[in-house]
């Protein structure tokens, strides 16, 4: 049966990829379609309803700089919000949101009901229709076949998904769905280089069978932090405590002595599981000297009775959940509303992508999420963007854009995911950017946002606080370095306290707030606001000013471009190295035999990954800077080097 309606994009999965996928398709203009197996569970968070923490922050700050949704709609149904890092620099300070899980799945369905050039169909998808490497659409469980240019599948863990409790095994896609083994299969049979991975969920406790009395409790920060930068969007939710209480000898020997009944170490489970978020059995064994380790008791929402304890993944069998669970302190009399389960799935090879994130086997296919082999909503929505507004240039004919690892933590995911692979769930962490002073999460307006605005994805409101803020962080710095303190005067006496000795000198603001004793805070009232904020336009009918959260943003972005300034130019010149190197490409049939003095290792290595770049070249394991000096002295002197490839964008400057 032939469905009428040609689409440009059809996105396959309403989860985290997904919907950010469909939504930046459609914000580009092309007519899209969300095809989903269950309405009902567009935006579902199949573990842990919490958004953000390290890394995974920055790149929900730049999918919002991008005009994506995953922020705003943790900000929406946040109840615990939290700044990680505070004390550390800017670069590495993350924000994490607990979020009421049915609140923020309302959420999304907003955004995806609302936007405009997007219909949301229920259906599982079960075959693709390819011909001679092309794809041009797929074909659901009725038998509906569905036209499309370009095809995005974000199907999660749902790919021939099988999940473990104890020998017990039983096909899902997560506990409540059905697994995709049709697509699982056709997969397959198209070739795509397919591998297992495995994850795990903790069993849900009822709050009302817990002892908080022999927990520690945990606030949220005030003022609350949010995860979406954009002023209007901002709501100020309840915030409730989450708490905190430990695994005792009790729970490592009860686990110890069950372990072949787990499906992880009974070897019913091939897949490699993620090693940043192992199960407790894996806590156990690998850190056997460690006699307890700590548990976050989180609300699921506001108005439900069950609690998330994070830290407590596993697959054993029911029972000894419960015996396990009764071992902590406060969980001694805890009923478990859900078991706790593994799931092993489907993933296929990241290397069998292109930068697009489209298939380099099958045209106008793209793959976002976790059937790239990462883990977490954040990864997944970062990817899902990308895939949208690629598969969308396609339509219009245009070429494809990703960001580069100077660029953006999305720059880097893709860059690791595409040139490196991923032989266990891939995470995002601030240490895999080199480049991090540069990626902060305060800055990816800065980054991405005008680059959003010409790809079509930021709407005029969004643009207008953008200029807006732009331009005050600008008054305010050029006045920073116009104001001049006076020796004697009311501003030098109050400063001088803080500095604990006297300013004997003039200094300007800019200088003062480069010391680690002076804040903004300290500055910020003989800068006067209505200085930095005059002479900006404003959006129709709505006065910027009226925010704190502007005033909040343009305050700390002035400080730590005052304050790091000598670091981020630093960075700025290693990157403008990198920029070189990275625009200088590699032809794809080059015969490195030809340049003298490479070891037999680096040379295996150049040939096997063939990368586009020097810059790439340079990021594989093994390959030296030696080598690449080498290389790129080859290059330039035999003018090998062809100019920038098909991408990346190398133009766009990074702004700090
Ligand atoms: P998903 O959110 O899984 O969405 C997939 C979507 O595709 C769903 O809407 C589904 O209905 C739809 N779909 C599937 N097949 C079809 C089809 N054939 N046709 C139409 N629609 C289809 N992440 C962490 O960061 N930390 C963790 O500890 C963690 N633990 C997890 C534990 C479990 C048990 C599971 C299942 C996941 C866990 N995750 C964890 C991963 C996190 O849930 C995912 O990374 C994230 O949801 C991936 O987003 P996605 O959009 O790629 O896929």
């Amino acid at each position: 049966m032939n469905v009428g309606t040609e689409f440009d994009v059809i996105v396959v999965g309403g989860g985290h990829a997904g919907v950010e996928a469909a939504l930046a398709a459609a914000r580009m203009g092309s007519k899209t379609l969300l095809l989903t197996q269950n309405i009902d569970t567009i935006g579902q968070m199949s573990c842990n309803p919490a958004i953000g923490g390290i890394g995974k922050s920055h790149l929900v700050s730049e999918v919002d700089a991008m005009g994506g949704v995953i922020g705003k709609a943790a900000d929406r149904a946040g109840i615990h919000f939290r700044v990680l890092n505070s004390r550390k620099g800017p670069a590495v300070r993350a924000t994490r949101a607990q979020a009421d899980r049915s609140l923020y799945k309302k959420a999304i369905r907003e955004c995806v009901e609302s936007a405009e050039n997007l219909s949301i169909l229920q259906q599982t998808v079960e075959d693709l229709t390819v011909l001679n490497g092309v794809v041009s659409g797929v074909t659901t469980q009725l038998g509906l076949k569905i036209n499309a240019k370009a095809v995005v599948l974000t199907v999660g863990t749902f790919l021939a998904g099988l999940m473990h409790v104890g020998q017990q095994q039983h096909s899902g896609g997560r506990l409540g769905d059905k697994a995709s083994n049709r697509l699982a299969e056709r997969l397959k049979a198209l070739g795509l280089p397919v591998s297992r991975l495995k994850t795990g969920t903790p069993p849900r406790i009822s709050a009302k069978t817990v002892d908080f009395s022999k927990m520690e409790v945990q606030h949220g920060d005030t003022p609350c932090p949010s995860l979406s930068s954009w002023c209007h969007e901002f709501q100020p939710n309840r915030q409730i405590p989450c708490f905190i209480t430990h695994t005792t000898p009790e729970t490592h020997q009860i686990i110890v002595d069950n372990l072949s009944k787990s499906a992880m170490y009974n070897g019913a489970i091939e897949g490699v599981g993620p090693r940043y978020c192992p199960s407790i059995e894996d806590k156990i064994v690998r850190f056997a000297d460690k006699n307890q380790h700590q548990i976050f008791v989180e609300p699921e929402g506001l108005e439900v009775d069950e609690l998330y304890p994070n830290g407590l993944s596993t697959s054993l069998p029911f029972d000894v959940q419960c015996d396990f669970i009764h071992s902590i302190p406060g969980f001694e009399q805890a009923h478990i509303t859900r078991p706790g389960y593994a799931i092993e799935y489907d993933y296929f090879d990241p290397r069998a992508l292109q930068y697009s994130l489209e298939t380099k086997a099958l045209e106008n296919l793209y793959f976002a999420g976790q059937i790239n082999g990462t883990t977490g909503y954040e990864e997944a929505a970062a990817q899902g963007l990308l895939a949208g507004i690629n598969a969308a240039l396609k339509v219009r004919g245009e070429p494809a854009w990703w960001p580069t690892r100077d660029q953006a933590y999305l720059g880097v995911l893709i860059d690791d995911l595409i040139r490196l692979g991923t032989q266990e769930p891939y995470r995002m962490f601030t240490s895999r950017a080199e480049y991090r002073l540069l990626l902060r999460q305060d800055n990816a307006d800065a980054r991405l946002t005008e680059k959003a605005r010409e790809l079509g994805l930021i709407s005029d409101q969004i643009w207008a606080e953008f200029e807006y803020r732009q331009q005050a962080v600008q008054n305010g710095l050029s006045l920073l370095s116009k104001r001049w303190v006076q020796p004697g005067s009311s501003e030098a006496k109050a400063l001088s306290a803080k500095l604990k000795k006297e300013l004997v000198r003039e200094y300007s603001l800019e200088n003062l707030l480069k010391r680690p004793e002076i804040t903004i805070e300290d500055i910020w009232p003989y800068l006067s606001a209505a200085d930095v904020f005059s002479d900006l336009k404003f959006c129709e009918g709505t006065d910027w000013r009226a925010a704190p959260k502007i005033t909040h943003l343009v305050k700390s972005q002035i400080e730590i471009r005052v304050k790091y300034q000598g670091y981020i130019d630093r960075q700025s010149v290693e990157v403008e190295k990198l920029r070189r190197q990275e625009s200088t490409t590699i032809p794809a049939d080059f015969d490195y035999h030809r340049v003298v003095g490479l070891s037999t290792e680096v040379l295996q290595k150049l040939q096997a990954e063939t990368p586009l770049t020097l810059g790439q070249a340079s990021r594989i394991p093994g390959v030296t800077p030696a080598s690449i000096s080498l290389l790129g002295i080859f290059l330039k002197k035999h003018e090998v080097a062809t100019g920038v490839l098909n991408k990346p964008d190398l133009t766009s400057s990074c702004v700090s």
